[in-house]
């Protein structure tokens, strides 16, 4: 299996070297040469299995020879087993045509661990392999360090440092982070803004000698490994509800284009996905661009969601790379022509064949709000604002016709209504609990450290405590 990037001038590399580069040299993102795929036998093969063989068939085919399959199936099992449901991503039928799919029974509650649970399992592995460490710095406006902090602890070939605002973060996202008391994890909070900590974090990765001391790295979106780990749940759902004899579709409530371009490679790997129905919040730059053809930029506005608070989709380059007929020369053009103005738009024909696939429908906070609280009414099940927004775009696509009635829709359900009870309760009245993994989490010990706005001061904290800014071995001193 080999990988090649959107852009055309980075080496194709195969899957243990895409793994560790993360992004592609030329500043794009690695993608299969060639999808595999699984015949129709195949799929109906796939029924039944248990959450870790699936995923172990499911994404095989994707490593080549990089690990061996049984050491992999270990992995796997061992990945998934850190999950509190037996079925690792459950289907919750909430309606004659709709279930969620429920991605957040992993240690930090979110669907991020799906992907980072296995991610800092196969670093470890690889790295191992090479003898080699590396030093992993991120910063978090509170939501998504803690999935990165979960994915590296324990891990011996890694240190975790996660930058986080002083006193800006909600108590369950800074407990989350800062009660993970593993020696190679530390968390550092910032007396600055998120801002501030996304500035140090991109200085300290500008700064060769310091990056390369450390071998800096950095646990991010575009990582090939976490769309190939989001693929699993897709399949596994659409069999489940039918496939390969009945073709299902999807909502994905995304910013990053992330988690449903995984869904586009479900479906290019031979599962029958009809539609593909994206929600936003207000920052809806994908539904814009999904109405219009023009994708444009626009300042961030704070929303319930915030995990999907941005306005750049970072993952959108590997579907344009395929509007573009793979043609990575002219994806380079338009990629460096949206980086100088901010905007680029694809021709009517493009933005045809990706209407025909997907839709797009944005829902603001009111409408996050009557979500979540519509949904406990009719269905009893209290659900995050994130799953919200992706409801509201269900019901839309639904309404309008865009998908069928015949058509099973599973709408993903990203966080635990717990990480976000203000949102929850303002719209149900009902505080949701957290899950028992979590109960006592309010009085757990906790350590940070405090660090000034301070290029220098954090830079020689993370030089102290890295396992490899260590002194060099004194012997031939
Ligand atoms: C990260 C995240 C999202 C958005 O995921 P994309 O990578 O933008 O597809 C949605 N919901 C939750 C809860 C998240 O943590």
């Amino acid at each position: 299996m080999r990988y090649i990037s959107t852009r055309g001038a980075a080496p194709v590399l195969g899957f243990e070297e895409t793994l560790l580069t993360g992004l592609a040299r030329d500043g794009g993102l690695y993608v299969p040469e060639s999808w595999p795929t699984f015949t129709s036998d195949e799929v109906r093969g796939l029924a039944g299995l248990s959450y870790p063989e699936l995923a172990a068939r499911v994404m095989l085919p994707f490593l080549g020879d990089a690990i061996d399959p049984d050491e992999f199936r270990g992995l796997v099992a061992d990945t998934y087993a850190t999950f509190d449901h037996a079925a690792v991503t459950p289907l919750v039928q909430l309606d004659h045509q709709l279930w969620l799919m429920e991605l957040f029974h992993g240690p930090t509650l979110a669907f991020k661990d799906v992907a980072l649970q296995l991610l800092g399992r196969l670093f470890d592995l690889l790295l191992a392999r090479r003898n080699h460490r590396i030093t992993v710095v991120g910063a978090t406006s509170g939501d998504t360090g803690s999935a990165a902090i979960e994915a590296c602890r324990d891990r011996s070939h890694l240190d975790i440092f996660m930058l986080h605002p002083l006193d800006r973060t909600s108590a369950i996202q800074r407990r989350q982070m800062t009660t993970v008391l593993a020696d190679n994890v530390y968390n550092i909070a910032i007396q600055g803004t998120f801002d501030d900590c996304q500035d140090l974090v991109k200085a300290m990765f500008g700064d060769p000698d310091f990056r390369d001391r450390l071998h800096v790295s950095a646990v991010n979106s575009i990582n090939w490994a976490r769309i190939m780990a989001q693929i699993v749940y897709y399949v596994g759902a659409a069999v489940t509800l039918g496939a390969p004899e009945r073709a299902v579709a999807f909502t994905v409530p995304t910013g990053n284009f992330g988690n449903i371009y995984a869904a586009y490679g479900a479906r290019a790997m031979g599962i029958p996905i009809e539609r593909l129905v994206v929600g936003s919040n207000s920052n809806d730059i994908l539904t814009r661009f999904f109405r219009s053809g023009v994708m444009a930029t626009a300042p961030v506005t704070p929303t319930l969601s915030p995990s999907m608070d941005i306005q750049i989709s970072s993952n959108f380059e590997r579907l344009l790379f395929d509007l573009y007929q793979r043609d990575s020369l002219a994806l380079a053009d338009v990629m460096r022509r949206f980086r100088a103005s901010g905007s680029y738009s694809v021709a009517p024909n493009q933005l045809e064949t990706a209407g025909a696939l997907f839709a797009a429908y944005r829902a603001d906070n009111d409408q996050t709000q009557a979500a979540i609280a519509e949904t406990w009414r009719r269905t009893g099940q209290l659900i995050d604002p994130h799953t919200a927004v992706g409801l509201h775009a269900a019901r839309m696509a639904r309404s309008e016709g865009v998908v069928p009635d015949a058509v099973p829709m599973v709408t993903l359900a990203c966080a635990h209504p717990a990480k976000f009870p203000d949102a929850v309760t303002a719209a149900t009245g009902v505080h949701p609990a957290l899950p028992e993994r979590l109960a006592d989490l309010a009085t757990r010990p906790e350590r940070l450290t405090v660090l000034p706005n301070d290029l220098g001061t954090v830079q020689a904290f993370i030089l102290r405590h890295a396992r490899l800014g260590e002194a060099q071995p004194r012997g031939n001193a």
